[in-house]
């Protein structure tokens, strides 16, 4: 694997509560809580896992004098359990009046997130908004100005659609569509700045359903704005199709530079783990090379070469071992991040993934003699065998990990030779910032 680099497009850093979007900070994963903020413990509770999970931040309904009221608990709550990831208050209709009867609440959060189409109706919604502002700018918060298709200003995409009626050659209703989002988006910030907002403090999104509108959006909205830009592909859906309908569309985006802060929003199964989406967006930017947070594990996907569901289970366990560990590894032994471990089924492409990875196991394939090699930085260690193979593999990761990441050691796959684990090892590239 060759050195790359990404060119990022350049945007203006907003800093949100010691978080940096833009410029040149990595890009930011976000999520989103899905309890009633009414209800102080259990959302404290989830925003603690969230950010567990590796949310840098973390966004709450706020839509009552109740959920209001409960704002600055919540951080006192996560305050005491250590935890200090900025909350972002998610507004909508009634904003500005949570904000004047819970000045505590404005304080508390680190950003507040605006929507111009919800902000308020006819001649309410220019005083409603500016009022919202007027609280972020007596409070040194930044906004977002997030704009939905769901809930687009109805008003303005009229009018834009009466315009482009009136032309020789009309566009495409939806191509208009897009355009009243993006002009919403812009125009909205281009208002709080007049209100005295600064530019610094702004972040925009226009956030769709559909993949391909999504990146046209984007595309648009990057050559119209330099404020930076929240990617998130709303409504993305269940299981599945939320995951490959939110990568698909960011793959896209990302790969062009776009987007300085992700969300994926995926929709739980009943009592499922909202920590999910935390994970999927940490994979995104992971597999792609932006960032590393976790090691990852490679896994063949199994074949008739080898039937039992041994490697199966070891790849699960180990990549579930792996991601417990992070919370202490992370300040233990840096670099562990990027690790890459590789867990495959038979001795067809085992070895050879083996030594591409950090550290590696080829399971025996259906008649194969009953031992798995173990690879380390591109070389053969040991060949484990008998009934304890997966912990005793577990136990080289950890010293792996001991050994190569300890503070001072020489860096995992630095030596020339080394195999693939350095060419994995520097995947993580430096990202050049486009002009
Ligand atoms: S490594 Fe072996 S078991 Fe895994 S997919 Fe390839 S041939 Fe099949």
């Amino acid at each position: 694997m060759g050195q790359r680099s990404i060119l990022r497009r350049q945007t203006r850093q907003v800093d949100v509560g010691g978080v940096k979007l833009g410029g040149d900070a990595p890009i930011v994963v976000q999520s989103m809580t899905n309890t009633d903020t009414a209800d102080a413990a259990a959302t404290a509770a989830q925003v603690l896992a969230l950010a567990r999970a590796g949310s840098e931040l973390v966004r709450l309904t706020v839509d009552t004098m109740a959920a209001a009221a409960q704002v600055a608990r919540i951080r006192d709550l996560l305050a005491r359990q250590g935890c200090h990831v900025p909350l972002i208050g998610d507004f909508h209709f009634n904003g500005h009046k949570l904000l004047a009867a819970h000045p505590e609440c404005a304080e508390a959060l680190a950003k507040y997130r605006i929507n111009p189409g919800n902000v308020g109706k006819g001649s309410k919604r220019d005083t409603q908004f500016a009022e919202m502002i007027e609280f972020a700018c007596a409070n040194d918060k930044p906004v977002r100005i997030g704009v939905n298709w769901g809930s687009l200003d109805q008003d303005l995409l009229a009018r834009m659609m009466d315009d482009n009626a009136g032309l020789d050659d009309p566009r495409p209703a939806p191509a208009v569509m897009r355009s009243a989002l993006i002009e919403s988006a812009v125009a909205s910030a281009q208002r709080a700045e007049e209100l005295g907002q600064p530019r610094n403090r702004i972040v925009i999104s226009c956030k769709v359903s559909d993949v391909q509108d999504l990146i046209a959006a984007y595309r648009d909205l990057s050559r119209r704005c330099d404020y930076p830009l929240h990617l998130g592909l709303t409504e993305a859906g269940m299981g599945s199709k939320g995951i490959v309908a939110s990568t698909a569309a960011m793959a896209v985006l990302l790969q062009e530079g776009i987007g300085d802060t992700i969300r994926i929003s995926l929709t739980p199964e009943p009592g499922g783990d909202r920590t999910r989406e935390v994970i999927v967006a940490q994979e995104l930017l992971q597999t792609m090379g932006f960032r590393s947070f976790a090691p990852l594990v490679t896994a063949c996907p199994g074949c008739g070469r080898t039937t039992s569901t041994t490697f199966q289970a070891l790849a699960a366990s180990i990549q579930t071992y792996l991601r417990e560990q992070m919370p202490v590894w992370k300040a233990r032994y840096p670099g562990v991040e990027a690790m890459a471990v590789a867990v495959m089924g038979c001795v067809v492409n085992g070895p050879g993934e083996s030594k591409m990875a950090n550290i590696g196991i080829s399971l025996p394939g259906t008649g194969e003699t009953p031992v798995a090699p173990v690879y380390e930085d591109g070389a053969k260690t040991v060949t484990l065998k008998g009934e304890r193979i997966a912990e005793e593999f577990q136990q080289l990761v950890e010293a792996y990990v001991r050994r190569t990441y300890r503070p001072g050691a020489e860096p995992a796959g630095g030596e020339p030779d080394a195999g693939a684990a350095g060419a994995r090892a520097r995947s993580v590239i430096p990202l050049k910032v486009a002009g």
